[in-house]
C-alpha cells in the first residue's frame, strides 16, 4: 500500500510527529498559546481497548485526537470522551470543569478530504468526540485559549474564573481560527474586524446602486 503524504513523519519543536497534519495541529496549538504533550499516555479504555491519544493539553484538561483521511476511525476517542466526561449531579466537582474534553482535530476546513492533501492556509476544524459541541474561547482572567462546551455556568477550564456574561465562542464553521500558521486569537479578532468592514463596505456599495432617492 502506498503511504499517504499526510502520514509522513514530521519533526517540529523537537517532537517527531507521525504526520504533517499532527505537526500542523501542534503549530496551531502553539499559536493559540495552548500547552501540549504529544502521545503522553497509553490508556486502557473501559472496553479493554488500548489507546494512545495524540495530544494531551495539560492546562485545559483536554485531549486532541488528530483525524486525517488515513485515520478516519473515531471510536476510541469517543469511548475516551464518554469515560472521562463529567458524571456529577448538581455542581461539577471534577478536576476539569465538565470532565475531560476529547476533541477530534481534522485537516483544515478548506482542504478537500483527500489523502495527500496538505491542509495548510485554511482554518482549524474540530469537533467533540463525545457530547456537546466544543467552542474555542479565551478566559478573561488567565487569558488561556481553550475549548469549552456551552454548558453553564461558563467558567474557565483552567482557572475556573467566570468567562463573563458574553464570552466570544468561536465555532470552526466561522473559519476565523487559522490553521497551521501559528496564529493567535488576536489574529482571529483582526480577521473578524476585516470581514465585518468588508461586509459593511459591500452593503454600502449595494446601497449606492439602488435606484431612486431615499
Ligand atoms: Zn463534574
Ligand atoms: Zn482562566
Amino acid at each position: 500500500m502506498t503511504k499517504p503524504i499526510d502520514a509522513v513523519p514530521t519533526t517540529y519543536a523537537g517532537t517527531r510527529f507521525r504526520s504533517r497534519l499532527e505537526a500542523d495541529w501542534a503549530i496551531t496549538l502553539n499559536g493559540l498559546g495552548i500547552a501540549w504533550d504529544y502521545e503522553p499516555e497509553l490508556i486502557t479504555l473501559p472496553s479493554g481497548t488500548q489507546y494512545v491519544p495524540d495530544f494531551w493539553l495539560p492546562e485545559i484538561g483536554t485531549w486532541l485526537e488528530v483525524k486525517g483521511p488515513h485515520t478516519p476511525r473515531r471510536e476510541k476517542a469517543t469511548e475516551l470522551g464518554n469515560a472521562r466526561a463529567c458524571g456529577c449531579t448538581g455542581v461539577c466537582s471534577c478536576r476539569w470543569r465538565g470532565g475531560q474534553l476529547v476533541l477530534l482535530g481534522w485537516p483544515s476546513h478548506r482542504s478537500p478530504n483527500q489523502i495527500g492533501y496538505r491542509g495548510r492556509w485554511g482554518h482549524a476544524w474540530w469537533a467533540s468526540a463525545y457530547g456537546a459541541s466544543a467552542y474555542l474561547t479565551e478566559c478573561p482572567s488567565c487569558a488561556r485559549a481553550q475549548w469549552v462546551t456551552l454548558r453553564r455556568p461558563w467558567r474557565c477550564r483552567s482557572c475556573r474564573a467566570s468567562l463573563g456574561a458574553t464570552p466570544r465562542f468561536y465555532s470552526p464553521a466561522e473559519q476565523l481560527i487559522r490553521f497551521g500558521e501559528g496564529a493567535s486569537l488576536t489574529s482571529a479578532r483582526v480577521d473578524e474586524d476585516i470581514r465585518r468592514l468588508a461586509e459593511e463596505e459591500r452593503l454600502a456599495d449595494a446601497g449606492d446602486d439602488e435606484p431612486g432617492d431615499w
